[in-house]
């Protein structure tokens, strides 16, 4: 058997139609540019999440430099985030000219440990960048509430988590501003970069606005030094066909996630996500000791696997400048050692997911 770990050909081949349709209208409008498509996939992206605004940009990286540049953050400033993270979310802070400040993570979750944020506040602390680490929610109460004490904004990187849920209310209602991408393997994906940013705030969507396009508030007049961010329209054309679906994926995404966790309890550490919460299982990720090995036998089988991540943010050469060293998070440092995605899409069936759970058993 061969498993394709995120098949988006299967995906593209059930909504073909649609996708076709959409995408051919753009082409017979030549509107390639903020057609009239962007802004009804931010209505359609509103509804879906009850945000206030959702504004589309060019990919999740930059919509987490749209964030920071609506809330002014200024060099020096420190930003405390995850060092268990996909490298955009402290590269965009140190692009900022501010200053990433890690904080270990939960062991279980993999999501920042805000037991441990307050120890890390300066006065140069602006705000907190929790990251929805493989589809889960970060312990936002618990972040807003530090940082509501300490004057401080709160950004979720959610370009794992669009769609999840904490207390019932959509992730991109639980912060400031809400972040998140559309790279095609995420769970809501398009076919090329895209990205969108969230938000309750009638000012910083304003702002947002104005940065997605040089900073202008009127053609070639710029109130702001912004940048070019938006999204094309043929993705938003994608997305529109897309989205619809999105709400069956993510039922199948845990029935996915579910049969795992059932099957491989026992054998390897399963991923848990908290009661008052959902995921969106951008990943489904467990615990292994000798992940290296596991890997090449499971290949040999026809099974792809992922580490995400194998090395975290404090540790790469980029952040050398922060003189930060082994041993400073140890919980991210042996996360990164032992964890392991297996394929993850909602359409893996259950022959394939007994299949994946035998071999990986049989390779242990
Ligand atoms: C994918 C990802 C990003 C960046 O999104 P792009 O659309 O690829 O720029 C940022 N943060 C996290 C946690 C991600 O997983």
């Amino acid at each position: 058997m061969k498993i394709d770990f995120a098949n988006l050909q299967h995906q593209y081949q059930l909504y073909k139609a649609d996708i076709d349709a959409n995408i051919q209208a753009v082409l017979n409008k030549s509107n390639y540019i903020m057609g009239e498509e962007i802004q009804q996939l931010e209505d359609e992206l509103q509804n879906f999440t009850n945000t206030k605004h959702a504004i589309t940009c060019s990919n999740g990286t930059d919509a987490l430099l749209l964030a920071m540049m609506a809330m002014d953050i200024q060099p020096g400033d420190e930003i405390i985030t995850t060092p268990f993270t996909f490298i955009a979310t402290a590269e965009t802070i140190a692009l900022m000219h501010a200053t990433p400040v890690f904080v270990d993570i939960d062991p279980v979750t993999y999501n920042i440990d805000p037991s441990k944020i307050e120890a890390v506040i300066t006065d140069k602390t602006k705000a907190i960048m929790p990251v929805s680490l493989y589809g889960q929610p970060a312990d936002m109460d618990e972040i807003n509430a530090i940082a509501k004490k300490h004057n401080l904004k709160v950004i979720i990187d959610g370009a794992q988590c669009f769609g999840s849920t904490y207390k019932g209310q959509a992730s991109s209602n639980c912060a400031d501003i809400y972040t998140t991408s559309f790279f095609p393997a995420k769970p809501l994906g398009c076919y090329g970069d895209g990205g969108a940013v969230f938000t309750n705030n009638d000012d910083y969507a304003e702002k947002m606005k104005m940065m997605r396009v040089h900073g202008q508030n009127k053609r070639y007049h710029h109130k702001y030094i912004g940048m070019g961010g938006r999204l094309d329209t043929i993705q938003a054309a994608v997305l529109l066909a897309k989205l619809p679906h999105y709400a069956k994926e993510i039922e199948g995404r845990n029935r996915v996630a579910q049969a795992y966790t059932e099957q491989l309890s026992g054998t390897v550490t399963t991923p848990q996500v908290k009661a008052d919460r959902t995921s969106v299982w951008a990943q489904y990720t467990v615990r292994v000791q000798n992940r290296g090995q596991l890997q090449e036998k499971l290949k040999e089988q026809g099974i792809p696997t992922a580490v995400h991540y194998p090395m975290p943010l404090h540790k790469q050469e980029c952040f050398k400048y922060l003189g930060l060293k082994q041993g400073d998070f140890p919980v991210a440092e042996q996360a990164a050692q032992e964890v392991m995605s297996l394929p993850m899409n909602p359409f893996l069936t259950d022959e394939e997911i007994t299949y994946i759970v035998n071999t990986l058993k049989s390779s242990i």
